[in-house]
């Protein structure tokens, strides 16, 4: 594979939550207050030893809940980072936040170490949806962090949100997107209840408490995407909305295929045509991340399977698969290689061409599942 990456990001998981929602399955754990200082000096630890001079792009703390742990942890691996590595003038450094521990207090904090822009898991307004889904925060709180957020001076900030979840209507939806693009968010991401196997919720859908509705799904969809665009955000990735010049840099690296280094618990890397993955276990990481003995997978790529995931992760993006860049990286003509797959959903409706790029329709975002697997 040629090598057109040049651009560098670094992720840092923080593993700790202070509940467990019914439909999660991040590596996060509750219960763990007693190794938070351990993890942290274990983090800091595993930053120092991948040091490098090369310039970083952008900052990702995600977790987990990076604000359920007292802000003074974030301010030291804020220290850390800046003297391990070379941050570019203008990183973006993300933090990602829940309402109910983002306070006042820390949301300054965090401006103050350097961090640039929050992103907020909000879910919904409802505060019955709300403990539904096992959220342990309520509308009032968010309507405190939101405000806490603006007078730290973060000027750009996000909101999660969620739709298709158990009991949630139309009205409910729409109220969620309107708190949103009212509260000054420069960016919105909607996301559609996934039932992992393994989480409670997906056992109250198996025994029948809740109910699938795919064209409920389809519909709120469709009304995210609609009342967002007329509101100035535009859709740049099948989940995720901005207003011009907000996209997240962070997840833009990602799908274009960039390198990154992940640091902590569960934190993935990928370099060159290599992906490696730390362990899951918070106790393996603390005790061995020093003798590098902690449980660490590497997966070397074969071209097919970097072909398959550049792919797929260029199709998630509003601008699709840049085939000039695919050239650059593969050496190979992805018109040629890949000419009936492509033809074939053109001639459905489920993809079209824009200059070099090739890029899902409107009707292909609700498809992009069955289009993306014809090209892995
Ligand atoms: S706050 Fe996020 S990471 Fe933590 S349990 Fe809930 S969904 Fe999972």
């Amino acid at each position: 594979m040629n090598n057109t990456k040049d651009k560098l990001s670094i992720y840092v998981h923080i593993p700790f939550c202070e509940r467990k929602c019914l439909y999660c399955d991040f590596v996060s754990y509750s219960g763990m207050e007693d190794k938070v200082e351990a993890y942290f000096d274990a983090l800091m630890y595993e930053a120092r030893f991948y040091s490098t001079d090369d310039p970083i792009s952008s900052v990702y703390i995600g977790g987990g809940t990076p604000s359920c742990v007292d802000s003074s942890y974030i301010e030291k691996l804020m220290e850390c980072l800046g003297e391990n590595f070379t941050l570019e003038k203008d990183c973006e450094i993300s933090i990602e936040s829940n309402p109910n521990s983002l306070t006042a207090e820390k949301a300054k904090a965090y401006f103050r170490s350097g961090i640039n822009r929050i992103s907020m898991g909000v879910q919904s307004v409802s505060d019955d949806i709300l403990s539904r889904i096992g959220r342990l925060h309520t509308h009032a709180d968010t309507e405190r962090a939101v405000d806490s957020i603006i007078a730290a001076g973060f000027d750009n900030f996000n909101l999660d949100l969620m739709f298709s979840l158990p009991g949630q209507t139309l009205r409910d939806f729409s109220d969620a997107l309107d708190f949103a693009t009212l509260s000054g968010a420069k960016h919105i991401s909607c996301y559609s209840l996934t039932l992992e196997e393994d989480t409670p919720i997906n056992q109250l859908y198996k025994d029948g408490i809740y109910h699938e509705d795919d064209e409920l799904d389809r519909q709120m969809y469709a009304m995210a995407n609609e009342t967002l665009f007329s509101r100035g955000f535009y859709r740049y990735e099948i989940s995720n909305f901005a207003r011009m010049g907000y996209e997240c840099r962070h997840n833009l690296l990602c799908w274009d295929f960039q390198d990154y280094l992940g640091l902590g618990v569960a934190a993935h890397s990928f370099f060159g045509d290599t992906r490696f993955v730390n362990t899951a276990s918070v106790d393996d990481y603390i005790k061995h991340v020093y003798e590098h003995t902690h449980d660490q997978v590497v997966m070397e790529e074969s071209p097919e399977e970097l072909r398959g995931d550049y792919l797929m992760l260029a199709l998630r993006k509003t601008t699709g698969i840049n085939t000039e860049d695919f050239m650059a990286r593969f050496g190979e003509d992805f018109n040629e290689k890949y000419r009936d797959i492509t033809e074939g959903f053109i001639e459905d409706g489920l993809l079209f061409r824009n200059g070099p790029y090739v890029a899902l329709t409107e009707k292909g975002f609700d498809f992009a599942n069955v289009v993306m697997r014809e090209y892995i």
